[in-house]
């Protein structure tokens, strides 16, 4: 599966927001946004100011998308699905890509962000109801239960991550049992337990065009 692999904290200066894509060095004064919070080029500041209508709606998308760390084809997929489905599209998009497994994990603090979360559940370390998962867009459901491969349980990566994301609190539709290092799926996410700062709407009237 193609992703991007260029400068990340450039994303984040692009869209003027953290998309929290380092892991640690993002909740530190390190971080490009917090140093300079700029759009990267020779013309950045100028194009932002300028931008309105269907540049501001492409930016709220390019937001969501690199959160998630997801490229414009599957993006779409997750825009098709959320149209089919019953209820408010922007919020089941966001719902959609909030059930990532490779977004759960990030979500319990398995992971410092979301891309080692990625490669995390690529490289096989997690069971979804006692069977291996190894595709980081897997989509869970309430009640799954998310434990660690036994002989990962003393990887040094999940060990780290947890120790540095301790006290960053998971979301309420969540649960994480520090003992036996398992999360459940207590509920699917609501759009106010979803911590992400975009008007989702923007995207539906972009895609709607
Ligand atoms: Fe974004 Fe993290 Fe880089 Fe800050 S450190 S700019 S939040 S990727």
């Amino acid at each position: 599966m193609a992703r991007y692999t260029g400068p990340v904290c450039r994303l984040c200066r692009r869209e003027g927001m953290k998309l929290f894509l380092k892991g640690e060095r993002c909740y530190t004064e390190k971080c490009a946004i917090e140093k300079r919070n700029m759009p990267p080029g020779q013309h950045g500041r100028r194009r932002a100011s300028k931008m309105q209508g269907y540049g501001v709606q492409l930016r709220e998308k390019q937001k969501v998308k690199r959160t998630y760390g997801v490229l414009e084809d599957q993006f779409r997929r997750y825009f098709e699905m959320a149209d089919r489905t019953r209820g408010i599209t922007g919020e089941t998009l966001l719902q959609l890509l909030e059930r990532r497994l490779d977004n759960v994990i990030y979500r319990l603090g398995l992971s410092t962000s979301r891309p080692q979360a990625r490669q995390l559940v690529r490289h096989g370390h997690f069971l979804v109801n006692g069977k291996k998962v190894d595709i980081p867009s897997y989509s869970v459901k309430a009640g799954d239960v998310i434990t660690i491969l036994g002989r990962t349980q003393k990887n040094v990566t999940i060990e780290h991550a947890i120790e540095e994301v301790k006290g960053r609190g998971i979301p309420e539709w969540l649960s994480f049992d520090a003992t036996s290092l398992s999360g459940r799926i207590v509920s699917m996410p609501t759009r106010e337990q979803i911590n992400l700062p975009v008007q989702e709407q923007l995207i539906v009237e972009l895609y709607s065009k």
